[in-house]
Order: C-alpha cells, then structure tokens, then sequence
C-alpha cells in the first residue's frame, strides 16, 4: 500500500483564494480591508523568513498588512507599549507577536497583553480556555489547519483514535482540544510518555508535534492510518554544506503503511499561513459586528 499524499500546499492556496474572495464584501460593509499587524523583535533568520511570508499572503489577500520590526534590544515595556497601540488600533484586526523572544522579554506576558479579539495566533489564555470548554475561540493556526486537511481527507472524525505526539500550547495541546470536539478518542504523547511505540500503533490518526527529525518510525503506524507531520527540522543535506527540511515523521518508511500522508515540506507548513488569514478575516468581521463568514 503507497499512501494518498495530503496535498497542504494545494488546499491552503485553495483557501487563501476563499479568503481572498471574501475580502472585498467585507471592504463593501465595513468600509476599510481587515489589517494584520505583525511584530518582530530582533534578527532571528527563520523567523524574518516567516515575518516575509506573512506580510506576502495578507497583501495577496487585499489586506492591510502593519509590519513592526524592533531591535533585538528593545525593552519589554516599549514591546507592550506597542501592543498597546495596536490593541488601540480601529484598523488592526490581528497581532501577532512572532516567537521566539528575545530571552530578556517573558513571552508569557506579551501575549496575555494583546486583545483576545485580536488575537490571531489563538496563544491567548482567554482563547485556550474558550477552546477547551468549546466556544467560539481564535484557534492555533498550525493545529487549525492540520484539522482541516484530516476532514478532507476523511470526512467524519467520530469515534477515531488520535494520538497526538507532542503536548506545546502551540499546538500539541490545541490539536488535542481540536480533534476532541470532532469526537475523536484523544491521546496525548509527549516526552516522558512510556513505549510510544505501542501508543501510535493504536492510531487511526497519528499527529506528530515534537521537532525531532523522522523520529516517528513505518512499523509505529496502523495500517491504513492518516499521518500529520507536523515537524520543520533541519538536517544536513546530500551535497555538503546544504540542508533539507525533514518532518517528525519518517516520510519514507511511513509512506508504505499509511492510508494518507502529509509530506514536509508542502503539508501543514502551508496551512498555517493560509489559516493565520483565515482568523484575521474571522476577526475582523467580529470586530465589525459582522457575522464571519461560514465555511472557513
Ligand atoms: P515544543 O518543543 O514546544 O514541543 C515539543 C513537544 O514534543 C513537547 O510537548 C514534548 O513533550 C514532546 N516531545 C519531545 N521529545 C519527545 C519524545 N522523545 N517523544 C515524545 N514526545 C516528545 O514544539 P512545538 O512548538 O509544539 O513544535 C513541534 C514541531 O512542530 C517543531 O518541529 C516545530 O518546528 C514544528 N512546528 C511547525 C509549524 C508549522 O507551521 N508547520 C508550526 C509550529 C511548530
């Protein structure tokens, strides 16, 4: 068996597009583009990468994009100022405050800063709790898009065993909640869990959150089981001197047994982005009274 390849990057363009052709009745009722304001301290390459991206898809999208790039040196109290300011802001529908930190900055305080409205990265302890008793919440990107790639794949999610490997608030924890609310039997494995091995081996849905390269071997997966890789780690590459991106998962191995597989990069990687979208549009229309659009 040769599993079915979880095309990420094909449905997130698909839903970007959605959003993209939202926009414009949002413009027509609200009389301004839903805005992203995105905040970046210091120099970390990656994440200048992702700050890049994000900037691109809002633009792409007809939204307003406030790009606040600060030095590595900049105080905790002039960061929450600024929060401050965009909380403040009628224009800006969503913050977000790239991680990591510069380790003088608590993270922790930053984010509990922002405007749970405006909280588009879902890290807010006001939207975790809103998650985990099952209101409406702005939810993780990274766990939200996973979701919707495994009900696209396969439809009800009742009565299935998830096991997902990895317990961050970022997205171990959300997924957890996620699949939960979709009926799903949930089990959360993480770094002090015993014979791992065994537990994924359970799985009618494996989703792999832990960032250790390929550590997620063929003979731990059911037969026929879906596969959600979400892990970036860089290993060295072939040629010396390059490198290649490789997921949590060992694509190859896993491919034989799987019945549907997410491959890095081009799996969840997209959706993160497209679904960062998504909350700002959501929010947006919150903001404005409006009721957000359904189908997202
Ligand atoms: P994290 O370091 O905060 O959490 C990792 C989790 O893995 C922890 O809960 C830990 O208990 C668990 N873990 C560690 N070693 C383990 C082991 N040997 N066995 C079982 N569990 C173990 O990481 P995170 O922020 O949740 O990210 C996880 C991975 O997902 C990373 O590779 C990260 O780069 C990637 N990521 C990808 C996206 C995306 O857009 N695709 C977004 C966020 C994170």
């Amino acid at each position: 068996m040769t599993a079915n390849i979880i095309d990420g990057k094909a449905f997130a363009s698909g839903l970007r597009g959605r959003i993209g052709a939202l926009v414009p009745a949002f413009v027509a009722r609200a009389g301004r583009a839903p805005g992203l304001a995105v905040v970046l301290v210091g120099d970390d390459p990656a994440s200048q990468v992702y700050v890049r991206s994000k900037h691109k898809a809002t633009v792409e999208a007809g939204m307003q994009s406030f790009e606040h790039r600060l030095p590595a040196d900049t105080s905790a109290q002039a960061l929450l100022a600024l929060v401050a300011d965009l909380n403040a802001d009628t224009c800006v529908d969503g913050i977000l405050v790239q991680l990591p930190l510069p380790p003088h900055i608590d993270d922790k305080a930053v984010l509990a800063a922002i405007d749970p409205a405006k909280d588009v990265d879902g890290f807010h302890v006001v939207n975790a709790g809103k998650l985990a008793v099952g209101e409406q919440a702005l939810v993780p990107c990274t766990p939200l898009g996973s979701l919707m790639l495994l009900k696209d794949v396969l439809g009800d999610l009742a009565g299935l065993h998830a096991v997902v490997i990895g317990r961050s608030n970022i997205v171990g924890k959300p997924m957890a909640q996620l699949l939960l609310q979709q009926s799903c039997t949930v089990t959360i494995a993480h770094s002090r869990t015993r014979d791992l091995p065994a537990i994924v081996r359970l799985a009618d849905i494996v989703v792999a959150a832990v960032g250790r390269a390929e550590m997620v071997r063929g003979d731990w997966i059911k037969q026929g089981a879906t596969v959600i890789d979400v892990g970036i780690n860089r290993v060295p590459a072939n040629e010396p001197g390059q490198t290649r991106l490789v997921g949590d998962v060992a694509y190859d191995e896993c491919t034989q047994v799987a019945g549907a597989i997410t491959p890095v990069p081009g799996g969840v990687g997209p959706m993160t982005i497209a679904c960062l979208l998504r909350n700002t549009l959501v929010a947006a229309h919150h903001r404005a009274g409006l009721a957000a659009p359904v189908g997202l």
